[in-house]
């Protein structure tokens, strides 16, 4: 007789997720450059909400918060021009990519994403016992052609992190769609806009057009990047009724917590951070691009990137390693991510100008050029 209770044998087949590092290898805090958090930190207007949430005369900490996010999905539907009623929230993006997987995918089925994308696809597959394909990428980029053609009959799910994360790298609005259209109906189409509001303006992806046309189209969206809430964990969804009615019924009940509504709600009342943080954000990566570009001739190279981070790729004498390394003595975590294929690279969060500076400073010294 077993004398433990017996995990499901995919449930053992998942890697847990390994989040960026905030300290070095002797213990020291490190500045993270390793998360794809808002170096401008958050909207004043949501600082004001939660301080105030958690004010000592107001604070009830008894109650549950608003089971819908009526409010918060009231906003969302607002600021984008979309039905509330077609809005779920979620704890974090990260709940309703597992839940969109879990919602219409199990044992036997197949749930798709392409090679370098987000590390969630492969555990929210998992999780429901789905099998995770994993389709080869073109130059970092999602792959359509070879997408379509890994479709089977098992296929539930599509995932598609769009610009991607860890490579940066867009996939254009044309391809978008041509993925779309390629795909069975049967086959929900994750459109995962984590970074969206990083791109520019002028290049805006049609998910929502996409999502508000078709029944399998579900675009996820999220407060943690250029919002500046990953700590309150907030996410939210928009698609077709029946994929919402899907994702509530599976959902937490109270699963966005009240501070993380009122945060949120804030935070969408300030665009003007928002915009703030975009041009913060694209100004000091065409800095630092320029300055990897500038150590080509080391073997250094960065991917385009349309996100809040740069994949910078070792190859020549220094190694992705030495330059992990080189950095953390600095006094900064970036990410190595040796699983996925990307052993020679480094994602480095854009940070603030002086964060920036001193990474930069840190590579060409290790180059071997003047700091
Ligand atoms: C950071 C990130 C998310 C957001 O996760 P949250 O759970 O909303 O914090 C989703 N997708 C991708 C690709 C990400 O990098």
């Amino acid at each position: 007789m077993r004398t433990a209770p017996v995990p499901k044998p995919y449930i053992l087949g998942i890697h847990a997720y390994v989040p960026g590092k905030a300290t070095a290898s002797d213990g020291r805090a490190l500045i993270k450059l390793s998360a794809n958090e808002n170096p401008l930190g958050s909207s004043p207007a949501a600082l004001a909400a939660l301080a105030e949430e958690r004010g000592a005369d107001t604070i009830d900490a008894a109650s549950y918060p608003d089971p819908s996010a009526n409010a918060l999905r009231a906003a969302i539907a607002k600021l984008h021009g979309l039905d509330a009623e077609r809005i779920v929230c979620g704890t974090g993006s990260d709940e309703l990519l597992n839940l969109a997987a879990q919602g219409f995918a199990g044992t036997g089925d197949e749930v798709l994403f392409s090679r370098n994308s987000f590390a969630v696809y492969d555990i929210a597959a998992r999780r429901c016992g789905a099998n995770p394909i994993e389709v080869t990428d073109r130059a970092f980029i999602a792959n359509v052609d070879a997408i379509l053609n890994a479709v089977s009959e098992r296929t539930r799910v599509v995932f598609l992190a769009n610009p991607n994360n860890p490579t940066g790298t867009w996939l254009e609005p044309s391809e978008v769609r041509r993925l779309h259209a390629g795909l069975p109906g049967n086959v929900l189409l994750v459109l995962d806009e984590a970074y969206s509001e990083y791109l520019d303006p002028a290049n805006q992806i049609d998910g929502f057009t996409l999502a508000a046309e078709h029944e399998n189209v579900l675009v996820t969206r999220t407060f943690s990047k250029i919002y500046g809430l990953a700590a309150e964990r907030i996410g939210w969804a928009t698609g077709a009724p029946g994929l919402i009615d899907v994702l509530n019924r599976i959902r937490g009940p109270f699963n966005v917590t009240v501070s993380g509504q009122k945060a949120a709600l804030a935070a969408l009342g300030d665009q003007q951070f928002v915009a703030e943080s975009r041009v913060h954000n694209s100004a000091e990566r065409a800095r630092f691009i320029e300055a990897i570009a500038a150590l080509g001739n080391h073997g250094l190279s960065a991917v385009p990137s349309e996100a809040n981070f740069v994949l910078v790729r070792f190859q020549g004498s220094v190694t992705a390693k030495a330059a992990l390394n080189a950095i953390a003595e600095a006094g900064y975590a970036v990410r190595h991510l040796p699983d996925e294929q990307l052993s020679d690279a480094l994602r480095i969060t854009i940070g603030n100008s002086d964060d920036m500076v001193r990474v930069t400073a840190t590579l060409r010294k290790l180059c071997g050029e003047e700091a």
